[in-house]
This record gives structure tokens, sequence and C-alpha cells, in this order.
């Protein structure tokens, strides 16, 4: 009896003290008072700091973030780029972060904390570290672990003895409306052109890398020339004058302009427009780019099967440990990289923009249900989805506009953007459009249309660990593979370790990629009813067929390089006989009245 007392008083003994803990916790977190939380205020970056504070950034690749940061130094910034994470970043991103990120998380938070470490150990005092560094990242409102990044930052910053550090958002959803609220980032007409051209030229001139180097036939030469290329459009970027009315006007009208902001804003918007999309500067820097790159030498007779990278945006663009470094790894193995440009990305973005514009208007409309005689506000509520709409409709077409003029004057090989709409058409039967969240239907919208254009011999899927999207889209994946027995695809978890499992397993998939590639190669090469031999003297005597920008055209049904070229050649060579059959019958019917 008495030990029943003991026990009974020891167990509220633990629940008083578990409630006034819990009161105690609760005080400390807020959570009793009636406040919404807000988001600690930060030390803004001021204009008059520009020439003082260093904008770090990263998470691209390195053609990219050099454009990127010739932008933020020609528009006066101090900019730097972070180094590509690797693993120890990995580690400090877990070591002062949350538990339970996703991997992309801890890899980009740790880079930055590595980095402040690195200016410290270097002996930089930690005052000046905060008062003279920022750091400029994208951010979102969710609805996956994108959302928490900023508040990774911060927290892991924090924990790392960098509270204060300041951390600036180009938020997704105010990309598209080119917004920041900070004072010191200032987004002028030729900062958001030079970012423009810059962010496209990265994706295109990665493109071509990845087209080019696996048939360069000297080792080393393509990594060589796309460095000098892309250092000699940083100058550009960084060195070229900005258009401003009031120099080039004659002088007649020079007063005119000086004594009228209106006029002289409108005609520097379109001035600076034209001048960074069709300025003889622009247009002679991207030339010598293209000259510069057409004088690699390749060869299109490897047979490589071609790899088609999707995934996680982080995880399928970074060059490094992030990805187990992935893109190194299938060119050393013997394939032909088809990476994703980030321009998909913003594409989709926009396109997204558009379908939930739609299917929200029932709800969003300006008069939620107008009779069918009040004629005026249904005419308001469709005029009122319409300009939405075509609004979001213009930026798509320039952005496609852009991006494929860009590949036109960058020599013409790169792949166009993927047209949203049938992405969207091939994934929904199996994922749902409205599913937000990283790459969303893209994945497997993707995986699908390469698969039925057969546009490369098999699908990498990169994913990193612990993210929520794209576990949703491998689940999803199991009934696409069904559907499509021809599929090889590949999802691979990327982490910061297993590094040594992973590359086994994509080994073992690319056993069966390089079988499909030699099968399709061997085929065209029967179908022509020419020896390889014959084919490889006709390439020789022709130097043009050995330039990377030489338009092979595509032929629909065919994934190969090698297979795509053979079958081109043949025609030539097909063609130039039946040309000098031609001329030489001429040539006989002329000669025989003589
Ligand atoms: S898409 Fe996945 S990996 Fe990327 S931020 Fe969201 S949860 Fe993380």
């Amino acid at each position: 009896m008495a030990t029943g007392l003991i026990q009974i008083d020891q167990d509220r003994n633990i629940q008083e003290r578990l409630a006034a803990e819990r009161a105690r916790l609760r005080k400390l977190a807020g959570l009793d008072s009636h406040t919404h939380f807000h988001k600690p205020i930060e030390r803004a970056f001021t204009a008059e700091e520009r020439s003082r504070v260093t904008i770090l950034f990263g998470g691209f690749t390195w053609k990219h973030e050099d454009l990127i940061r010739a932008v933020f130094q020609g528009c006066g910034y101090r900019c730097e780029k972070l180094p590509v994470p690797d693993v120890a970043a990995f580690q400090i991103g877990k070591e002062f972060g949350n538990n339970g990120q996703c991997n992309p998380t801890y890899f980009t938070v740790g880079n930055l904390v590595q980095y402040l470490q690195f200016l410290e150990k270097e002996g930089m005092p930690r005052q000046d570290i905060l008062d003279n560094y920022v750091f400029f990242t994208a951010g979102s409102c969710g609805p996956c672990r994108f959302g928490m990044y900023e508040a990774e930052y911060r927290f892991a910053l924090k924990n790392a003895g960098f509270d204060g550090f300041r951390v600036l958002l180009f938020k997704d959803s105010d990309g598209i409306k080119a917004a920041s609220g900070e004072p010191g980032l200032k987004f002028t007409i030729d900062f958001g052109f030079g970012m423009l051209n810059a962010l496209l030229m990265g994706d295109v001139m990665n493109d071509q890398i990845y087209q080019i180097r696996p048939f360069e036939v000297n080792a080393g030469e393509t990594d060589r020339i796309f460095r000098e290329t892309v250092d000699a459009l940083c100058e550009d970027l960084k060195n070229r004058k900005s258009f401003e009315i009031e120099q080039v006007a004659p002088d007649w009208a020079k007063p005119k302009f000086k004594s009228n902001k209106i006029l002289r804003n409108t005609a520097n918007v379109f001035g600076k427009w034209h001048e960074n999309m069709w300025g003889k500067d622009f247009l002679n820097a991207l030339h010598a780019a293209r000259e510069r790159m057409n004088s690699i030498e390749v060869d299109r007779m490897r047979v490589k099967p071609v790899v088609k990278i999707t995934g996680e945006f982080w995880a399928q663009t970074t060059e490094g440990d992030g990805n187990f470094h992935m893109f190194e790894f299938l060119e050393r193995e013997g394939a032909q990289v088809l990476v994703e440009p980030i321009a998909t990305w913003v594409a989709y973005l926009m396109y997204q923009a558009k379908a939930h514009a739609r299917a929200k208007w029932p709800v969003t409309r300006p008069h939620r249900a107008p009779k069918w005689w009040e004629l005026k506000k249904q005419f308001a509520n469709q005029m009122a989805l319409r300009k939405k709409l075509m609004m979001i409709g213009v930026g798509e077409k320039f952005w496609y506009f852009f991006y494929h003029r860009l590949i036109r004057e960058l020599g013409g090989i790169t792949h166009q953007l993927v047209p949203q709409p049938e992405l969207a058409g091939l994934a929904h039967p199996f994922y749902n459009q409205y599913a937000r969240g990283g790459e969303g239907h893209l994945e497997v919208g993707k995986n699908v249309y390469y698969t039925v254009h057969k546009l490369c011999h098999m699908v990498l899927a990169l994913k990193p660990f612990g993210c929520m999207p794209s576990s949703q889209s491998d689940g999803v994946q199991s009934a696409v593979i069904n559907k499509f027995k021809d599929m090889i695809f590949l999802p691979i978890e990327t982490s910061g370790e297993g590094e040594v499992n992973a590359h086994s397993r994509v080994q073992m998939a690319l056993g069966e990629a390089k079988v499909k590639a030699r099968l399709e190669f061997e085929e065209a090469l029967k179908s022509t009813g020419k020896s390889l031999d014959e084919i490889k003297s006709y390439i020789a005597e022709h130097p043009e067929l050995r330039r990377p920008f030489y338009q092979v055209p595509h032929r629909p049904g065919i994934a190969g390089t090698a297979a795509q070229f053979v079958l081109h050649v043949s025609d030539r060579m097909d063609k130039s006989h039946r040309f000098w059959r031609r001329s030489h019958v001429q040539g006989s019917a002329v000669a025989t009245p003589a």
C-alpha cells in the first residue's frame, strides 16, 4: 500500500515537473503570446555600402557563375562566387543546420559557412566579415524545403557564430517580376538585361560543352577553349559601356533629353534594350566566341550512349560532390551527357503561373457569381483573366525568343527548350500538374518526352537525399516504366556519402544504354549500304564535318550522335555522287557534238 502511494506521488511529481518545463519552453518560444511569428529584422544592405560590401552567391555551373559575377561587377558591385560545395561543406551544413533537411540545403548552407570560416582563418576579423559581405540567393515560400532555405541560412550562420550575417533574397516568385526590396541591390535595366544574357549564355554554353567534349579529338581542348571564351564574354559584360541617350543623341536633341525626364527614361529603356540584345559590341562578342568554339576539332563517329539528366534543380546543375561528380563520371565512362538548362525551370514557372491563374479563377475573379444579365461584370471577369494570361504569355514568348536567338548567335547546336504544354500533357496521366514543389511534374514529363521522341538512350534522375517532391515522382516513375517498356530509367539518390555505390549503379544501367547505342549505330550504318571506311575517308576529305558547329539535321527516331552523323554523311555522299554523275552526263552531252 505504502509502495503504491509513493509510486502515485512520483508520477504526480513527474507530471508537474513536465508541465512546468512545458510552460517554460512555450514561454521561451513565445507560443503563449497571441502574436504571429515575425521574420527577424535584418540590417539592410544600403546603396552607400556598394563600394565596400562584397556580394557572395553560388549554386550554378562555373559558366553561369562567371558570367553573373561579370554582370554584378559591370554594374558597380563587388562580387565573388562561392566555391563548388564539397563533402566538407555538406558536413558543416549538417553540423550547424537543422536535422532532417534535404541534401542541397546541407551543401549550400554549409558552403556559405565554410567560406566565411575560411575568410576568418585567413585573418579577417569576424565583425569585418559581417560588415563587408552579404549573401545573395533565391528563396521561396515553399511548398518543399526550398521555402526554408532562408531560415536555414540564418540558423546555421547563427550557430556557427556569424549571427547578423546578411542574406539577400531573390524570391523565385518575385523573380518573374524582377523585384527586390533591398535598396543596396538596385534592379536597373542594364542589370536586368545583363543577368538575362548571363543566364542564357551560361545555359547555351553549358549545353555545348557537353555536346562537344565527348567528341573532341585533342583531349582538354574543349575545356581550354570554353574557359577562354567565357573569360572574353565576361570582359564584354563587365566593360561594355552602358547606353545613355544623353551621350549618343545628336547635339541638337541633347537639351531636350536633359530637360524631359520621361522622354529621357523612355529613350534609355529602348536604347538599353537594343544595346543588350542587338548592339554591335554584344553581337561581335558572341560571334568571336562562336568562331573560337568552332575551332575545336571533333570526331562524331564515336559511338556513345546519350544520357539525359533530370531530377531536382540543384542536383542536376551542380558539378561537384553534390551529385557525385556525375557528369564527369558519365563522360569518363564513355557517355554523352544531355544537361538541362536553367531556362527550362523559368519556362516551367511561367507556364505554371498561367495554369494556376486559370485554375484559381473561379475563386479569384473580381466578381464572384455575376448573374447572366450582368454583362459588365462578366466582361470584367473575362478581361481580368485574359490580361493576366496575356502578360505572362508575353513574358514566355520573350523568354523563348531570347533563348533561341542566343542559340543561333552562338553556333546553333544547343538543344531548344522543350515545349512546356507537351511536358505537362505527357506527365499528367501519372503526375498532376498542379502538385507543386521542386520540379513538380517535370521529372516525369521529361522522362516520357525523351523516351517517346527517342532523344536519348537512358534517363538518369538525380534526386537529393531527403527531397520530398523527388520522392513523390520516384514513386510514380515505376508506373511510367511499366508503360514504356524499352525505357532505361535510373533514379539516383545523391547525398554527401555513397559515391561508389551510386557510380556502380550508374555503370550497370549505362552498360545497357551502351548496347542500345551500339545497335542503333550498326543499324544506321547498315541502312546506308556503305562501309565504315568509306564514311570515314569522306569525313577525312571534308574538314567542315569535323567542326562542332557543323549542323547535322536531326532524324526522328535516332538518339545517338554517331548514328545521326553517319546517316547524314551518307546522304551527303549520295548527293555529291548524283551531282557528279549529272555534271558528268551533261559534260558528255556538251562534249559529244564537239
Ligand atoms: S526540391 Fe527537394 S531537394 Fe530541392 S529544395 Fe525542395 S525538397 Fe529540397
